[in-house]
């Protein structure tokens, strides 16, 4: 069975046909023969029975006169029987009368009284009455042997073979020719499959040679294979869009390698993880290393062990969120020094905003930053200076104000005009003199003081500000709002300096109008963007920066006192927090002074010298 299912189709049709047509023959044969053999025992019997019955009314006669040779002729006719072996005929006492053989050596039997009809190893034993006149003469017994019902076994055995085989070959003929009805479109279909998997061809189509399943598995076929070329053309477009656009980065990514290698800086990608996976040549020059060293996060060992912590932080925050990387860092360069570099890297992104890649440049401002570190310094000392300067002059300014106040009130009466004019010349330059180094000791207090650490309700800071001016608003009969202010990251008397300079100069560059002012502020991201505004004499934009200069003034008539430097500490106590300050307005149209405060603290995110 099994081997059968590996067999070509064509032959299994028409094997199956031959088998079914075989067995169906064979058992309606067999079926023939048994109900033949059953029927014709039956048919026996009664046959023998009646011949019989025939001879036994023959022969009484024959026992009525006691004639053996009458009996034997009669018994003779059974003869013409081929199949009866013997038969005897025995009279009342149950002696034998007479008998017949047919080849000479049948022995009679003991006679039977009973009408019977025996089957025995040798064959049928009939045994009948002879009967005249209602009274019985003697017994009749016939053998017969069962050969005639091997002969007939034998005719319809050798008749069922030969139909058997006529059948069976007329079957292989016909199925022969018909199987390919079935086997040609199954073939068809076979060919067409194969050719398609050992070319890779799907526009191949099977033939439809019928109109029945065959021909709509044909029909499904091909609507599959349409289906699958469609697809198959598809992906191949795609694939050589695909392999263009690959074609296409690789480009980009050469002439990008060229420009990187060409570039004074050191240029680094990395992919989204921060896996640095390309350094161009001054990378490799300047540390001294192989690219297998500092691969993906090798460059850590050059960078310098101060830095790197930090460096490792502000890193890992880009990746997190792809916010820009700005570094200020030392390397260790291949002689074993540092050099400070201004470290820089930028996200690329695709369509869907998803980062692709990091691009970073490293510039050498190892000189730059020893100048300003030089700077620095020169400014510190320069502060300490002027603190120190303003801070001595105090005392003998107090005594020149003091000596010429007393001066004035004790000899005022006998000095000429002259001496008079001079003495107020005096006192007025004293005054000035103080107020100028008064505002510079505020100024480098504000350069020098410590951030506070604490965060202040702004509120509160204006009003305590405006308490402290409240004599030069009356005199101005100025009227002052403001919106609810927020809790600021800014020392009180810090935020309170800020006020006190902005409102009070919305205060002093007033015109005719009565001063309005008002001060709010919004949100604007981690800060808080404060505004001071008035309606007072305005700034001429060209000014808008030049007046945060120390010791920078618009205005030197009398009309306006000052020594020009409220904005710069203002600027400066701003800056200090992070924070900027900057001015609009127009001449006449008043001015707005804004300024910006964080929030909360901010995290630190570069070194500083
Ligand atoms: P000072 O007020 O002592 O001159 P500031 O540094 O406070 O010094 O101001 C610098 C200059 O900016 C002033 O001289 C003035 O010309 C101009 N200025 C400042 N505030 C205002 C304002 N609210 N309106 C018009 N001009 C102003």
């Amino acid at each position: 069975m099994h081997k059968l299912r590996d067999i070509p189709i064509k032959r299994k049709l028409v094997l199956t046909t031959m088998m079914t047509t075989t067995a169906a023959l064979l058992v309606a044969g067999l079926g023939v023969v048994l109900v033949d053999l059953v029927l014709f025992r039956g048919y026996l019997r009664r046959d023998l029975s009646a011949l019989a019955r025939i001879v036994a009314d023959n022969s009484t006669a024959a026992l009525a006169f006691n004639d053996p040779d009458s009996a034997a002729q009669t018994l003779g006719a059974l003869h013409a029987r081929s199949h009866v072996v013997g038969a005897c005929i025995y009279r009342e006492d149950g002696s034998i009368l007479a008998s017949y053989s047919r080849q000479g050596s049948f022995a009679c039997p003991q006679p039977d009284i009973q009408e019977t009809i025996q089957t025995t190893s040798t064959g049928m034993v009939v045994s009948q009455a002879v009967v005249l006149g209602g009274q019985r003469m003697g017994t009749l017994m016939v053998l017969y042997d069962l050969g005639e019902i091997g002969e007939r076994i034998r005719l319809y055995g050798s008749t069922v073979f030969v139909v058997l085989l006529a059948s069976s070959l007329l079957a292989l003929l016909l199925s022969s020719r018909l199987r390919s009805v079935i086997a040609t479109p199954i073939s068809q279909l076979v060919s067409a499959t194969t050719s398609v998997s050992e070319t890779g061809d799907y526009s191949i189509r099977a033939r439809r040679l019928s109109g029945d399943e065959l021909g709509v598995l044909v029909d499904r076929f091909n609507d599959m294979l349409e289906g699958i070329q469609s697809r198959d053309i598809n992906l191949k477009s795609a694939l050589a869009d695909r392999e263009a656009a690959l074609r296409e980065v690789e480009r980009e990514r050469e002439r990008f390698h060229f420009m990187a290698e060409s570039m004074p800086q050191k240029i680094f990608t990395a992919k989204p993880n921060g896996d640095v996976d390309y350094y161009n040549r001054q990378w490799l020059e300047f540390t001294g290393l192989s690219f297998e060293q500092i691969k993906d996060w090798g460059w850590a060992q050059f960078v310098h062990p101060d830095d790197l912590e930090e460096n490792l932080a502000a890193w890992r925050h880009s990746i997190e969120t792809g916010e820009p990387y700005h570094f200020d860092q030392r390397f260790r360069r291949a002689d074993g020094k540092f050099r400070w570099h201004l470290s820089r890297a930028h996200a690329m992104h695709d369509a869907d905003g998803n980062i692709t890649m990091w691009i970073g440049s490293n510039t050498d401002i190892h000189e730059q930053k020893e100048k300003e570190e030089e700077l620095r310094r020169a400014n510190e000392d320069l502060q300490q200076f002027a603190y120190s300067a303003s801070h001595d002059l105090q005392e003998p300014i107090r005594n020149v104000a003091v000596y010429s106040e007393i001066l004035a009130k004790r000899y005022g009466d006998s000095l000429d005009d002259d001496a008079k004019q001079f003495l107020g010349f005096l006192q007025e330059g004293g005054r000035r003199l103080a107020t100028l180094v008064n505002d510079l000791l505020a100024y480098t207090r504000a350069s020098m003081a410590q951030i506070s650490e604490t965060t202040v309700d702004a509120s509160a800071a204006l009003k305590n500000t405006l308490s402290s001016l409240k004599e030069a608003i009356r005199e101005s009969d100025a009227t002052i709002t403001y919106d609810e202010l927020p809790d600021v990251y800014m020392g009180e008397a810090h935020l309170q300096q800020v006020f006190q300079n902005l409102i009070g100069n919305a205060l002093k560059y007033r015109d005719d109008a009565t001063p309005q002012i008002h001060v709010s502020a919004v949100r604007h991201g981690a800060m808080w963007r404060f505004s001071v505004r008035d309606n007072g004499i305005g700034i001429d934009p060209q000014y808008k920066e030049r007046i945060f200069g120390i010791f920078k003034r618009l205005h030197h008539d009398r009309k306006y006192s000052g020594t020009g430097i409220g904005l710069a500490i203002c600027q400066r106590v701003v800056e200090r927090y992070g924070g900027r300050i900057w001015v609009e307005s127009e001449p006449g149209n008043g001015a707005t002074f804004f300024f910006t405060v964080p929030q909360h603290a901010r995290p630190v995110r570069s070194a500083t010298v």
